[in-house]
């Protein structure tokens, strides 16, 4: 069953109050990935795409084992990373971009990852998501990164009606105070993770049910389908054929 979002944003006190309640749910924000310093943590934020964090965890320390720096991974064969990201799924692309993205680092940035959005975005595989992570997550920055998750909690609360990133990005980011936008991406993924899950969320487990505009969109359509199916199977029976008389009978 495809739950639809809902149509109507919220009023802005509702959205505040969904905000307020999914800040106090999840307190401790922080990304899963796991890294060290902005170099690891752009790469791993690559190769996060189409994949788990568990996964890039299970990966990274290898990789950065053998390639600590943008200087070592810049000098790195792309056959080699591939063999060591291969897990991650879109490796090839992967392995191309972090090698480009680490001649870059080196090449046009004295090998520092740079706290820069148009420097960020300059450098391979890095979009604006990826961009916002760094600059949030490794710089402390106040950026506001829209993934799926993201993407899906906000429709699902009714915060937002854009149907590109960029779009939801600047609905609730207005929504939030500047301080709080790079913690206000991790509330929403962790919900999203968590219990705001695709396809199906886990409303009767939410903090938010009770004003959340999607539980009774879910509620009005599993009605009409539980009435469709009521309604096909009395038209099946209606058309069926009578049985016919069993063979045991017949010899009565
Ligand atoms: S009530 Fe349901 S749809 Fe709304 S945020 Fe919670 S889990 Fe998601």
């Amino acid at each position: 069953m495809k739950i639809p979002f809902p149509k109507k944003i919220v009023s802005h006190e509702v959205a505040e109050q969904e905000l307020a309640i999914l800040e106090r749910a999840y307190p401790q924000a922080v990304t899963a990935l796991h890294y060290t310093n902005p170099f690891e943590l752009l790469v791993s934020v690559i190769l996060s795409a189409q994949t788990t964090d568990t996964r890039v965890n299970l990966t990274t320390p290898t990789l950065f084992k053998k390639y600590p720096t943008p200087q070592a991974l810049a000098k790195a064969k792309v056959g080699d990373v591939e063999l060591i990201i291969k897990s991650t799924g879109f490796f090839r692309m992967k392995a191309k971009n972090i090698v480009s993205a680490a001649q870059d680092l080196v090449d046009k940035f004295g090998g520092v990852v740079p706290n820069d959005r148009d420097a960020l975005q300059s450098l391979a595989g890095v979009g604006r998501k990826t961009a916002s992570v760094v600059m949030s997550v490794a710089f402390e920055d106040a950026a506001f990164a829209v993934d799926t998750h993201v993407f899906r909690v906000s429709h699902r609360l009714g915060l937002t009606l854009a149907t590109t990133p960029l779009g939801v990005e600047e609905d609730v980011t207005a929504l939030v105070p500047r301080e709080k936008w790079r913690f206000a991406h991790h509330w929403l993924i962790l919900h999203g993770r968590e219990i705001c899950k695709a396809p199906t969320p886990l409303c009767g487990q939410c903090p938010v049910n009770k004003i959340c505009p999607t539980p009774p969109i879910i509620a009005k359509l599993t009605a009409t389908t539980a009435a469709g199916r009521i309604r096909r199977g009395a038209k099946a029976a209606a058309t069926r054929r009578p049985a016919r008389p069993s063979s045991a009978k017949k010899k009565r």
